[in-house]
């Protein structure tokens, strides 16, 4: 059985430690979209690993690890991140693959992105300015270069005349420097020297894998309300996160997804940016950002919190078609006297109890809240359910209640083990009870 890990938020929502306790029941973990914009920050024995493009299923020796069509490749980030994990003694060789039709991020995207960002002005969208809007503009534009072009790198190949026009444009909007596109075929030609090895059709491999019984895990990087599609347009990220991406962004047909995971902080959170009804921005946010450490792993940006939205886990869970959820962050609410759950939005005079598609409208929403007391004791660390104090165990039943979906995994803590496993039938359907 597959599995698809996805942020059920607005990114952050603790993926990389679920994917990471996961992975030892996967054969494959693959990528479907983002770039080295996402990061994950996983804990092993007390040590801290960033990731940001490279699945964090490296970590695991056997497991291969693959850069699907849908992701944008930065090969001076790709090579950066294999090389920081080399000394930490990951061995990548034979185990991290990059599909031949994955988007290559060049210089002038990451140019580009800073020139579009500052043009936005007011309406900034607080984007990572690395490129990644700018080469998924290219996908679509039908002028971008994928890895396998790389095989031809003569002055009249094809990759040579596409970057050839991409630095004129480059150069007709940036006034101030001239970029030369035979240096940027340069840079590309010595990537390409370790890059080759890695090349694969991504389509073709995971058919290969899952017919020959090797389990798959899907991740998704970003979240669900920053999809492209589905998330809060305009702020939103340049690719689909949500499990559709991961079909178009591998070449696997829907029903090779298997069971569908959705990853949630038992609270909110958001960087950059656009609408987020649930936000404090009084002193309580500031405990949650100071207890959580809500600082952003990419970019150390801090990230506005809030209380958990059950309206937009809600919609995660339909458009996702989540089987369950996974709760990470439980520990962080542990000196609340009182929690909020927002399970409705007003706006207009009028009570939603769905997801408004108008970004306008959304931003003009207000939460309706139900109020549950807090536990005041640490919980950091259970590992069993029915160790929780009982209103951290009534705060999660109402998570489930009003988001639609089970709690499957709850996390307490940051390392793999601060883990609770629900024995419930999602866990098992997953085949991921972890030995338990
Ligand atoms: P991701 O991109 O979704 O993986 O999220 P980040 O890595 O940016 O943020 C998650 C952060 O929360 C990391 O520092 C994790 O180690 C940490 N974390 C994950 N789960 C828990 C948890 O249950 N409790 C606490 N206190 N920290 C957690």
């Amino acid at each position: 059985m597959n599995l698809c890990v996805l942020g059920a938020q607005w990114g952050d929502e603790g993926k990389g430690k679920i994917v990471d306790l996961l992975t030892p029941h996967f054969s494959v973990v693959a990528r479907y979209q983002g770039g080295h914009n996402a990061g994950h920050t996983v804990y092993t024995g007390g040590r801290k690993m960033v990731l940001h493009l490279i699945p964090s299923g490296i970590l695991h020796p056997g497991v291969t690890c693959l850069i699907g069509n849908g992701v944008v490749v930065d090969p001076r980030a790709l090579f950066s991140e294999v090389d920081d994990l080399v000394p930490l003694g990951v061995d990548i060789t034979g185990r991290l693959l990059v599909s031949d039709r994955a988007h290559l991020i060049l210089p002038y995207h990451r140019e580009l992105d800073v020139l579009a960002e500052a043009r936005r002005g007011e309406r900034k969208i607080g984007t990572t300015p690395r490129g990644i809007g700018p080469a998924y503009e290219d996908k679509i534009g039908r002028r971008g270069v994928r890895v396998g072009d790389l095989a031809d790198l003569s002055p009249q190949g094809p990759l040579a005349n596409a970057v050839r026009e991409n630095v004129a444009a480059r150069n007709r909007l940036v006034g101030d420097s001239v970029m030369r596109w035979q240096q940027v075929v340069e840079e590309l030609a010595e990537h390409w020297i370790r890059l080759r090895p890695l090349v694969v059709d991504s389509s073709l491999y995971l058919a290969n894998a899952i017919r020959e019984g090797r389990r798959v895990m899907f991740e998704g990087a970003q979240g669900t309300l920053l999809d492209i599609d589905h998330g809060t347009y305009p702020f939103v990220t340049s690719s689909n996160a949500t499990a559709g991406g991961a079909a178009t962004g591998l070449g696997i047909g829907p029903k090779a997804i298997g069971t569908v995971l959705g990853v949630a902080k038992a609270y909110t959170t958001r960087v950059g940016e656009g609408p987020l009804p649930t936000e404090l921005t009084d002193e309580r946010g500031e405990r949650l950002r100071e207890s959580g450490q809500e600082y952003g792993a990419s970019t150390g940006r801090p990230r506005r919190c809030g209380w958990f939205d059950a309206v937009a886990v809600r919609y995660a869970v339909r458009v996702n078609g989540l089987d369950a959820l996974a709760i990470t962050k439980l520990d962080v609410l542990d000196d609340l006297d009182t929690l909020e759950i927002c399970t409705a939005y007003r706006c207009a005079g009028q009570t939603l109890t769905e997801m408004p598609g108008d970004t306008t409208q959304f931003a003009a929403c207000t939460p309706v809240y139900e109020t549950l007391s807090g536990w005041g004791r640490p919980t950091r660390g259970i590992t069993q359910f029915a160790d929780l104090p009982a209103e951290a165990r009534q705060y999660i039943r109402r998570l489930e209640d009003v988001s639609g979906a089970p709690a499957a995994i709850i996390s307490t803590g940051s390392d793999r083990d601060h883990t609770i496993l629900r024995d419930d039938s999602i866990v098992r359907r997953a085949a991921v009870a972890l030995g338990q």
